[in-house]
């Protein structure tokens, strides 16, 4: 066909076209009014052709009413393309694009109007910006999801539209169901995804939209159908919530109070909101993970220290409110260091998670508990005083010591626990931690796993305490400390056997202080790496000084502490052999003096750190021998040297049978094991005389000479080596 030969079609291709098609002439009159056009205006065609236009469209703006000759209404949307609302007579409202134009046909101007329906484009712009508002007003899912719904319903007030979240566990939880009464979620809440019960459950196990047209007759079994249909729901029509991943997390749900399926602009409706519920729900979810990592501990799932303060902050309100009593317990994890640096940060990340498993167990669901840092705890007990407080630290030291299987090695995880008590010790959170802090400090010191009350005498040590410690770590920068040297005597021999270095620390600001003070408290406070490293320094380059002055001193003593041998990072027996090195020592020049403390560690790192040392050449000492509860069996195994019979066995000596027989049976021992023997703190001849008789040959004690300082002991070489006799 050609163009000539179309012509004659034009009525038809009109008539029908899909959009709507209006023709008015010049006095605005109807004059052509196509089929889709009686659909859009929901009008038929005799109805409108012949009156005005005006009746089609919504009334002009103000100031043009007035038409001259030769215009038409329609004029100013010539060469637009608007959009324009139009009511139709059963009162409902189409949205139509509309275009305009002019067409001249012989000597008439006529206007040639064609209009589309943009209805349900516009509903789901008005849909999603409605909901996207919701959004970004609250941060609560659930008022988003009801708007939702809320809009959906607005639009197509035959539904009545349901949100249902899917938990990690395959279950339903309902979100919201604006038109249902609140008891109806309890019908649906825990409902297992599966492929029967519900047309939800069926949709999140298949994972695609599930109608049910008739909830009555429908054969799969279907919880609350009796419930539902009581409330006038006959159909339901459920569209899986589906991530960008593809997994189900959730469904939306339409009930219509007839047995029906969904239209286009139902389906429409539902795919918009269900992309609008993705997006709602992994906001939801990246909010909730925010707020877990802001306020949780990520190792243990416990309240970090923020949460643990927020929630204990409420807890002295509420006490202080009912008048009511509370205790505030803080754990430390005994050797938890020595966990992480024997067995590795994932062993000691597994002991953290099961004691925080075992304190989670004991306390009420009452009571808070939240990490305070690195292997510290703090427990605040609600409505509990010294009584209870006392009950429960004894309950949670038991279960905690239950054995732990990490690998390998079976741990019995301890601690220690400080109590303080609200409003005795304190009115405020921060001040009852600290106290509480403070009282397991002190239980730590007696011993491990013990718990200890918080008392106003520990707040005076507590702040000493610190005053000291600061001043210390100054003293070690600044080289305030000095060390004195005991000589050693060989009473067989009358020569030196070698001198003990002993730490001395005159502070400007304290005066000074004994070692017996310092020492520990550098042990405590992490300061006793840099001292012993400044100890050992110094005491080799002293040596090593003397001997170019023609001292001959055949060894030097030092003294470490059992928390050298735990710090890994120090790697001791490689920093021996620097230091050595460095000032041209023989390993054999350097004793190194160690408690029974470091022998009875169980920890498999600190008995390689002592077998490579005595492979480096270095002997090793035990200093205070016969003070501790080890086993004599444990000697043999250990690559020791020296033993140093403690003071306190040398001062009872002459007055007391049973500890000559003592330091007789230590005499042996050394012996058979052919170990030097050193007895210390010998001050009389009584004792030194009893001593030689029992076979003793090396002895140290102001007998002889106090520690000195390295020119004191210079001059009392000079004085005393010289001569022959000790007698
Ligand atoms: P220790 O290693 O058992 O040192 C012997 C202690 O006995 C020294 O006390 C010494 O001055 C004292 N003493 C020596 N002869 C006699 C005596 O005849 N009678 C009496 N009553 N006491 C005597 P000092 O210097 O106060 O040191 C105490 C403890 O501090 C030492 O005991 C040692 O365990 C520790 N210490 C000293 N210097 C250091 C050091 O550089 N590093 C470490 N980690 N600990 C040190
Ligand atoms: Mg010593
Ligand atoms: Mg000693």
């Amino acid at each position: 066909m050609d163009e000539q030969s179309l012509t004659g079609f034009y009525p038809h291709i009109l008539e029908q076209a899909a959009n709507a098609v209006v023709v008015v002439d010049e006095n605005d009159k109807v004059i052509l009014f196509n089929s889709a056009a009686e659909q859009l205006w929901a009008r038929a065609r005799n109805e409108v052709l012949g009156a005005g236009i005006s009746q089609l469209m919504p009334p002009m703006k103000e100031g043009q009413q007035t038409l001259m000759p030769g215009q038409s209404e329609l004029d100013h949307l010539v060469g637009h393309n608007v959009e324009l609302p139009i009511e139709r007579p059963n009162n409902t409202r189409v949205w139509a694009e509309i275009s305009v134009s002019r067409i001249q046909a012989e000597d008439e101007t006529m206007r040639l109007v064609v209009a589309k329906n943009i209805t349900l484009t516009k509903v789901h712009k008005a849909f999603r910006y409605q909901v996207l508002r919701a959004m970004a007003q609250t941060d609560s899912l659930t008022d988003v999801m009801t708007r939702l719904c809320q809009e959906i319903e607005r639009i197509a007030p035959e539904i009545s539209a349901t949100v249902v979240r899917i938990d990690a566990s395959g279950h339903l939880r309902p979100l919201v169901a604006p038109d249902f009464p609140s008891e109806h979620a309890c019908l649906i809440d825990g409902i297992e995804i599966g492929p029967k019960i519900s047309s939800q459950a069926i949709a999140a196990f298949r994972g695609e939209p599930v109608l049910v047209r008739d909830i009555e007759h429908d054969p799969g079994w279907y919880i609350g159908r009796q419930e539902t249909l009581a409330l006038g729901y006959k159909a339901c029509w459920s569209v899986p919530i589906k991530t960008h991943e593809g997994s189900t997390i959730g469904i939306l749900s339409f009930y219509y109070r007839v047995c029906r399926r969904p239209n286009k602009l139902h389906a429409r409706l539902a795919e918009i909101a269900v992309s609008l519920c993705v997006l709602a729900m992994e906001r939801a979810d990246a909010f909730a993970r925010i707020h877990h990592l802001a306020f949780f501990d990520d190792l243990t799932g416990l309240p970090n220290r923020s949460l643990l303060q927020i929630q204990a902050n409420q807890a002295i309100s509420q006490a202080t409110r009912n008048n009511e009593r509370l205790a505030v317990l803080f754990i430390d994890v005994d050797r938890f260091k020595q966990v992480n640096d024997s067995l590795g940060h994932p062993a000691g990340d597994i002991l953290l998670r099961t004691v925080s498993a075992r304190l989670r167990e004991a306390i009420r669901e009452v009571d808070i508990l939240g990490r305070y840092s690195g292997d510290e705890f703090v427990i605040v007990l609600t409505q509990c005083d010294s009584v209870h407080a006392v009950e429960l630290a004894g309950r949670l030291l038991a279960v905690l010591s239950a054995p732990c299987r990490i690998g390998e090695v079976t741990l019995n995880p301890a601690a220690s626990i400080g109590i303080s008590l609200f409003p005795d010790n304190g009115r405020d959170m921060d001040a009852l931690i600290h106290e509480a802090d403070m009282a397991m400090y002190q239980a730590k010191q007696k011993g491990r796993g013990c718990f200890s009350f918080f008392s106003g005498q520990l707040n005076q040590i507590a702040k000493e305490r610190l005053t000291l410690e600061t001043a210390l770590r100054d003293a070690i920068s600044s080289n305030e400390l000095e060390i004195y040297y005991q000589p050693q005597i060989n009473i067989e021999s009358h020569q030196l056997h070698g001198v003990e270095a002993l730490v001395r620390w005159n502070s400007t600001q304290l005066g000074k202080v004994a070692p017996e003070r310092f020492i520990p408290l550098a042990e405590e406070s992490n300061l006793i790496s840099s001292l012993s490293q400044w100890v050992l320094n110094e005491a080799c380059r002293q040596l090593a000084q003397w001997r170019q002055h023609g001292f001959a001193i055949p060894s030097i003593s030092v003294n470490l502490s059992p928390a050298d041998f735990q710090n890994l990072n120090l790697k001791l027996p490689q920093y021996l052999e620097a230091i050595l090195r460095s000032h041209g020592l023989q390993p054999g020049d350097l004793l190194v003096e160690i408690t029974e403390g470091v022998l009875m560690d169980s920890n498999p790192g600190t008995m390689r750190t002592l077998h490579e040392i005595h492979a480096l050449g270095v002997r090793l000492s035990i200093d205070d021998f016969g003070t501790g509860y080890s086993s004599l069996g444990y000697l043999r195994h250990l690559p020791v040297h020296e033993l140093k019979l403690d003071q306190s066995f040398v001062r009872d000596l002459d007055h007391d049978r049973a500890t000559r027989a003592l330091t007789n049976a230590v005499m042996h021992i050394g012996d058979s094991m052919e170990l030097t023997v050193v007895a210390e703190g010998v001050e009389h001849p009584t004792q030194r005389n009893l001593l030689k008789a029992q076979g003793y040959q090396i002895i140290q004690g102001y007998l002889f000479s106090p520690p000195l300082p390295p020119t004191a002991l210079e001059r009392w070489l000079d004085e005393n080596m010289s001569f022959t006799q000790w007698e």
